[in-house]
């Protein structure tokens, strides 16, 4: 069984559309979606037409909570909450409904998912050690996915040793022996340095993991963004990756 894993594709979907490319030329049996599918970008109702055709299971992020209603706007500040508000003024009735469907955890073929982590599926970010151990103990699942922080990242845990950090383009991995805590990295808003798009392909028969990372049309995103007037910071801030 080969997935594909994709988070945080925050309607960038130039971003998607590339990644999606990517993916169906390693021909995977299934594709899992972290959450966040909505905020930050410009094109909302386009990603959840796609994610909502291809993923064979799709959990929520918290822009997906505050854009159908479920969090108060309030909880977003600055220029996220900016964007919510606007994305939730063109959602289409279709996109909400299907928002309103997702959950932020869930499960796949023995896989925990979580847009979070285990402990808060909704909010916390998973960027330490304590946090990794927090969800690696709340859980039993030899494999666990996280999203959220936008940052790729790969954790085990042997015995009572943590191991890992940041999982730049092109890292394998050999799973077994061990858990493992694994973040593919955000499709539409990359915050690691690298500006591409990133992605994950799991095989569980062969226990192996790859991360990906994609390019894609940049500033024809950023072009889209600034037609919506979408906040600056937002717009520049996929140049580089932060
Ligand atoms: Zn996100």
């Amino acid at each position: 069984m080969r997935a594909a894993v994709i988070s945080d594709v925050h309607a960038n979907l130039v971003a998607l559309e590339a990644v999606l490319a990517a993916i169906d030329a390693a021909s995977v049996d299934e594709l899992w979606c972290l959450g966040d599918t909505v905020g930050y970008g410009p094109r909302p109702n386009e990603c959840c037409e796609l994610v909502r055709a291809r993923a064979t299971t799709c959990l929520c992020g918290n822009h997906d909570l505050a854009v159908r209603g479920t969090i108060d706007l309030a909880e977003f500040s600055g220029d996220a909450g900016v964007a919510a508000r606007w994305s939730r003024g063109v959602l289409a009735d279709d996109a909400l409904a299907w928002l309103c469907s997702l959950a932020p955890a869930g499960e796949a073929h023995g896989v925990a998912l979580f847009h979070g982590s285990a402990r808060d599926p909704v909010w916390e970010y998973v960027l330490s050690d304590e946090a990794a151990i927090a969800t690696l103990v709340l859980t039993e699942e030899p494999l666990v996915l996280v999203g959220h922080s936008h940052v790729a990242l790969e954790v085990a845990l042997r015995r009572s040793t943590l191991e890992g950090g940041l999982a730049p383009a092109g890292t394998e991995l050999e799973l077994g022996e061990a858990r493992w805590l694994l973040n593919p990295g955000s499709v539409g808003q990359p915050r690691d340095g690298d500006p591409r798009a990133a992605f994950l392909l799991l095989d569980l028969d062969a226990q192996t993991a790859r991360f990906e990372r994609v390019d894609y049309d940049v500033e024809q995103t950023q072009a889209q963004m600034r037609e919506a007037e979408l906040p600056e910071s937002l717009v520049v801030r996929l140049s580089a990756g932060q």
